[in-house]
């Protein structure tokens, strides 16, 4: 993927689905740790003023075991009371979906928003539940065996390496 033009690109869309749905002041919400830093920059490309919103999962997550993660255990941080907020709801790579299932049970914690739209930098194949990102910067086929590897967002790299055994 063309790494350099990714971010813009992705805010430049985001802008379009919020001017379509006349959306003027979403809470942009990051999924701890890999989303939060591709949130802040989507909101500040935006020229959203509203604080940052960050989302642990790890307690709600029904399957750590997937990718070898050990779950950290971070407080929520979310600016205000969701209802009847719109959510752009940011993280790095979008895989299975269960991260997502889960984060969406902890949002709804906070009350209940007007809509949730998905921004990803990385759209994975290999879906397990029905969710779909609204952005995603790139799409990326990979084999079990294979990972996207991260590095950002100064300079933002984005490879495709063998998964290591435990
Ligand atoms: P899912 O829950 O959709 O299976 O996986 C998404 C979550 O796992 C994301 O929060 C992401 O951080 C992580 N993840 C899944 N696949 C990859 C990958 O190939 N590379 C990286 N860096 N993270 C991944
Ligand atoms: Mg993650």
């Amino acid at each position: 993927p063309e790494v350099p033009t990714l971010l813009d690109d992705m805010a430049a869309r985001t802008r379009e689905l919020l001017e379509a749905r006349g959306i003027e002041a979403p809470i942009v919400v990051g999924i701890h740790s890999g989303g939060v830093w591709i949130a802040e920059h989507l909101r500040e490309r935006l020229g959203i003023q509203r604080p940052l919103g960050k989302l642990d999962i790890s307690f709600y997550r029904d399957d750590f075991s997937r990718i070898g993660m050990h779950p950290q255990v971070r407080p929520s941080e979310l600016p205000e009371d969701l209802d009847g907020e719109h959510v752009l709801l940011v993280d790095d790579v979008l895989y299975t979906g269960r991260t997502i299932r889960a984060a969406l049970n902890e949002l709804f914690d906070w009350g209940r928003p007007a809509s949730v739209s998905l921004v990803v930098l990385v759209d994975r194949d290999g879906r397990e539940l029905p969710v779909c990102a609204a952005v995603a910067g790139a799409h990326m086929e990979l084999g079990l065996a294979e990972q996207i590897k991260l590095r950002g967002p100064e300079p933002l790299s984005l490879e495709r390496v063998a998964v290591e055994p435990p």
